[in-house]
């Protein structure tokens, strides 16, 4: 499994905004919606194309285009649905799949209540949209799903992440996996606290995007 934590001013400039307990809801989905813009620059370095002349003005150029099958990009309800305009951005074809989890506050287990994807993710990649790596829980059952129908890459976009998350998914996902597994993070924090949450972090990622329900 592959590893990248964000290394750039403007990413490190816009988490902290993001984190400060001041900023609130509009200006949160607006640092969410360019942070998963960067992020996503990175997350698609491995994406698949193929070559294709276009003519120019002047003459014909060797270039390349996303290659079929389209990529799925998948947010993870509800927090994840933050980062979906931000990803679409730099993919707009890509086709957008959903899974909806919700944590257990008491035994911090994560249970599916929402599927919404392709039977078949044959030779296609995908871009698992979740804010927050806490135990890893989440994305690891959203990665079996993916991985057992099929998908030829799994890819991970989280604002935070945790060491523990972390280390869940590189121990579900080793490196003798058959399928590429990234995850691309624009920070990585301390630890987690004893009711799950990042530390430092930034407090509940869905309650900040969408209000408290
Ligand atoms: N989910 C959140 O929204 N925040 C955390 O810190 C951990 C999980």
């Amino acid at each position: 499994m592959q590893t990248l934590v964000a290394d750039h001013p403007l990413v490190a400039h816009k988490l902290t905004a993001l984190r400060d307990v001041e900023t609130q809801t509009p200006l949160f989905r607006s640092l969410t919606d360019e942070l998963v813009t960067l992020l996503a620059y990175e997350a698609t370095r491995d994406i698949k194309v193929e070559p294709v002349t276009v003519i120019t003005p002047v003459a014909p150029a060797e270039g390349v285009r996303l290659s079929r099958p389209k990529p799925l990009v998948i947010p993870v309800l509800r927090a994840g649905i933050g980062m979906l305009d931000g990803m679409a951005r730099l993919l707009p074809k890509a086709d957008v799949g959903f899974v909806g989890l919700a944590r257990d506050e008491e035994t911090l287990v994560a249970s599916t209540y929402a599927t919404r994807l392709p039977e078949d993710l044959t030779g296609r990649d995908t871009f698992v949209l979740d804010p927050m790596l806490a135990t890893g829980g989440t994305l690891v059952t959203v990665f079996e799903m993916l991985a057992a129908r099929g998908a030829a890459s799994l890819t991970a976009i989280c604002l935070l992440a945790a060491p523990e998350g972390i280390a869940r998914v590189a121990a579900a996902f080793g490196d003798d996996y058959p399928v590429p597994v990234k995850i691309v993070a624009g920070g990585l924090d301390e630890r987690l606290n004893e009711r799950g949450y990042i530390v430092p972090g930034l407090g509940d990622a869905g309650d900040r995007l969408f209000g408290t329900i």
